[in-house]
């Protein structure tokens, strides 16, 4: 089956809560970071957190300021069912609104535990 090529709906950034980054990374791209409240030291990974729950690179018109070096867990979001994404299908085909809803509902639940996780970090 073709595959369409991935295009995120315009200015969405929906699925950017915080994420892990590496440390090269972080050292290459904080002065990027907005809105930090907090980082914390995961191991080889730096986890930066914010004052709302949003990742540090999205930005004040909700894009990726670090798009082409993104992390790996960004890039597979959306490809894959078990994290789905509302809006675009794995093969890149746009979701109906009746599957977008379901999707949305499904993992509202996971957000709220990632809300509370970080808002747990922040404490
Ligand atoms: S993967 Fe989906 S939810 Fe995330 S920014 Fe792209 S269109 Fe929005
Ligand atoms: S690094 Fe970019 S793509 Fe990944 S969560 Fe942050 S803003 Fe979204």
């Amino acid at each position: 089956m073709k595959t369409r090529k991935w295009v995120c709906k315009s200015a969405c950034g929906e699925c950017c809560g915080c994420v892990l980054i590496s440390r090269s990374s972080w050292k290459k791209y904080q002065s990027r970071a907005a809105r930090v409240d907090r980082v914390v030291e995961c191991d080889k990974d730096i986890l930066p957190v914010t004052t709302d729950g949003m990742c540090c690179f999205l930005n004040d018109v909700r894009e990726c300021s670090i798009y082409r070096d993104r992390p790996p867990i960004c890039r597979i979001y959306g490809r894959s069912s078990k994290i789905p994404c509302p809006y675009i299908r794995p093969d890149g085909s746009p979701r109906s609104y009746h599957e977008t809803l379901e999707i949305k509902e499904r993992i509202n639940c996971e957000v709220d535990a990632g809300i509370a996780m970080v808002r747990g970090l922040k404490q």
